[in-house]
């Protein structure tokens, strides 16, 4: 069901097609061999966090495990326009890539930003958060980045950028902030 132009309500087989259509096509690209039926899963328990990237290490071989792309229900019920939507697949679906790509510990690091540029993924950043489960003499440990995308931009003519995830005082009442480089005024974008 269509609810404006840029909003979208999804199903839940709708929406894990754009997911598999993402891994496809950037997978391809890289020559890579996807994994047959990879966990994509909606959350309904996820609220600041829109998506995350699961996966394990097995501290004795020092090996890794890619584990399941999870997604907040919240990009299906036609709360964020589309194409936020969109970016959102895009960004899991590369830390998933560059996983693959071997570069198992990157979570937002130059490689990751490397490969957003090379796609065309403008959320590039987003506070992260690692979550161990590490239960007493097992080897295997359970890691995720979670992608807690930053709502606000803070911006100066001179380049100064700032992210934001929260409605902050700053953000409300940016007027009265000064930049910390240059001490111009300052403005502020909404990325979603
Ligand atoms: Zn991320
Ligand atoms: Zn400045």
């Amino acid at each position: 069901m269509e609810i404006g132009k840029d909003f979208m309500v999804l199903n839940h087989k709708d929406f894990t097609f754009r997911v598999k259509l993402c891994i496809e096509l950037l997978f391809n690209k890289e020559n890579i061999e996807p994994i047959q039926n990879f966990p994509i899963e909606v959350s309904t328990r996820m609220t600041r966090t829109h998506g995350y990237f699961q996966y394990s290490r097995n501290k004795k071989q020092k090996t890794y495990k890619a584990l399941k792309l999870n997604f907040s229900h919240k990009l299906l019920n036609g709360s964020f326009k589309n194409d936020y939507v969109n970016e959102i697949i895009l960004h899991e679906v590369l830390h998933y890539l560059v996983f693959n790509l071997g570069y198992y510990e990157e979570k937002h690091g130059y490689i990751f930003q490397k490969y957003c540029k090379k796609y065309g993924c403008r959320l590039t950043t987003g506070s992260s958060s690692e979550e161990y489960s590490n239960k007493e003499g097992n080897e295997e440990q359970t890691k995720k980045v979670a992608c807690e995308p930053s709502k606000y931009t803070i911006n100066c003519s001179c380049g100064f950028k700032a992210n934001r995830t929260r409605t902050s005082k700053i953000i409300q009442n940016i007027k009265n902030y000064r930049c910390p480089t240059c001490k111009g005024s300052l403005s502020v974008t909404q990325n979603f």
